[in-house]
């Protein structure tokens, strides 16, 4: 296991490299340097080179240069480089997961993102050979008509910082394995893990130029959007954020897929598996990467009948879980990203106890551990419940370790209140009546449903919003589809 020092020591030597532009590294990044501080401490830890726009041009003048080089490249050798580098992030799956806990706080014992990104490496180069054509009927018997996949060019793409590495994973390599090159522009909050994957990309024989990597705030991120020479960008990030790329991509009318945020209702029946609804709605929709997930569970409908089962239960386990240094092997809840972010959770706290939005049953506040991390950025996983429909905790999104139990009666209130949301990225059921399950799965308005179990978000699915969730799907044959645009040719006789 990688101690505090050893993994900073990490962070900060992958940082001081700067941007990988072409295969050279940029260290003099011309907006700047900003201070990024450990989330488990608080601690300044090491700096981020930030990207403008002179190093995103450099970035897409790469990219475009080695489209030729790419697509030339013989698809079986394509194939071998993606699985090297999948081998190389499991190899390196400890470092990683440690660049991971210092990019954002995300426990390692929680989340193995070295492996959940491997995954997807593995799943998109599997898709490499496969991506045949097909023949259209003809009219005119004389010609011959079929439509072959094209790789869009250069592709930009803006990661969350959720998940630095798994972004990359989700989102890069699909392109790559379509035939793309890439400019990736990973957050200022979070970029470490997105460097090193393209460090370790390079090192697993990707060509210098294929993919990019560009982190900043949103005058990179801005750059990239309007930039002429980028064919597609795939974002992830929130609502308002994508507005403004909606509108920055107007003048190239670029096209877009946009992974928003989401405010998942979890429905919880009578007749479903109590302890596993209940021990999964407070894991997921608390503990899991702090509720900073775009799908993760922040909205539990109970039903009356079994409601003040499954609080008892939820509560239960949040008071007894082990909140602390994302480093150990037994912490299973770690800080939120950064103080800003803490403040605006504690924020919304406090609205709702003042307004009395809900009634808080545990938590509530920041939570201040010893030594080290007296500093860090950590929240006492946090429940409201009989929380009112209308109100902040259960229409917005928190992304924080708060939790919002509601109650409903019958199934129609269940699906017009899941519903009643600007968010349709995912929603969950727990039903043992299977025809009420498939009347749920039929009506409930989100991009994935889930249910009676937690699973989900595999390489081989299509994830995705409905509504103000976004448009566009990662994983599954549509996440390849996004990254390739049709041709249509016909041949006379
Ligand atoms: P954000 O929208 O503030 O920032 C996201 C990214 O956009 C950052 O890299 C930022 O630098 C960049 N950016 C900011 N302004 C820009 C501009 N004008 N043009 C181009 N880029 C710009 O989001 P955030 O707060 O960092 O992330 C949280 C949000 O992301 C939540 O809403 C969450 O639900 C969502 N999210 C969605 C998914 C998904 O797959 N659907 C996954 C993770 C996070």
């Amino acid at each position: 296991m990688l101690s505090r020092e050893g993994a900073a020591a990490v962070v900060r030597s992958v940082a001081n490299r700067g941007l990988l532009i072409g295969g050279d590294r940029v260290a003099s990044p011309s907006e700047g340097w900003l201070p990024h501080l450990d989330p488990a401490t608080g601690e300044h830890h090491a700096d981020v080179p930030l990207a403008g726009p002179a190093e995103i041009d450099a970035a897409v003048e790469a990219a475009r240069s080695s489209l030729p080089v790419w697509q030339g490249t013989p698809l079986e050798r394509r194939i071998e480089i993606l699985h090297r580098l999948a081998d190389l992030v499991v190899e390196q799956g400890e470092e990683c997961n440690a660049i991971n806990a210092l990019d954002n706080g995300s426990p390692v014992a929680v989340l193995d993102s070295a492996a959940y990104s491997a995954q997807f490496i593995r799943y998109y180069a599997g898709w490499i050979d496969k991506l045949d054509g097909r023949t259209v009927p003809v009219y005119a018997p004389e010609t011959f008509d079929y439509v072959v996949p094209e790789p869009w060019g250069v592709v930009g793409a803006i990661p969350p910082w959720n998940g630095p590495m798994m972004g990359m994973a989700q989102k890069a390599v699909a392109a790559l394995a379509a035939g793309n090159t890439v400019v990736a522009k990973p957050p200022e909050v979070a970029p470490f893990g997105a460097i090193r994957f393209a460090e370790l990309a390079l090192e697993a024989g990707l060509p210098p130029g294929v993919l990019n990597v560009t982190p900043g705030g949103p005058v990179a991120g801005e750059a990239l959007v309007r930039h002429p020479g980028v064919d597609k960008v795939s974002f992830t990030g929130g609502t308002a954020t994508a507005r403004s790329i909606v509108a920055a991509a107007a003048d190239t009318l670029k096209p877009l897929a946009l992974e928003l945020g989401g405010k998942t209702a979890n429905i919880v029946f009578p007749d479903a598996d109590i302890d596993s609804a209940a021990g999964g709605a407070a894991f997921m929709g608390v503990c899991v990467l702090s509720g900073q997930g775009c799908a993760l569970p922040t909205r539990l409908y109970v039903h009356d009948e079994v409601y003040d089962q499954v609080v008892e239960r939820v509560v239960a386990q949040l008071e007894t879980t082990r909140v602390g240094d994302p480093l150990l092997p037994d912490t299973m809840m770690g800080p939120v990203v950064n103080g800003r972010a803490l403040e605006r959770i504690i924020g919304v706290i406090d609205r709702a106890r003042s307004e009395g939005s809900g009634k808080l049953l545990t938590g509530g506040h920041r939570l201040q551990l010893e030594g080290d991390l007296a500093g860090g950025y950590f929240i006492a996983p946090t429940v409201f419940g009989d929380v009112d429909h209308e109100s902040e905790l259960a229409r917005n999104e928190i992304f924080g370790p708060v939790l919002s139990i509601l109650r409903f009666s019958t199934e129609d209130e269940a699906v017009a209140k899941a519903n009643d949301s600007p968010y349709g990225l995912s929603a969950m059921v727990h039903t043992r009546d299977l025809p009420r399950a498939q009347r749920m799965v039929r009506r409930l308005q989100a991009g994935t449903v889930i249910v009676n179990t937690y699973a989900g978000g595999t390489p081989t699915a299509p994830f995705g919003g409905y509504k103000r969730s976004g448009f566009g799907r990662e994983g599954g044959r549509a996440g390849i589809d996004e990254f390739l645009q049709l041709k249509n040719v016909v041949v006379g006789g």
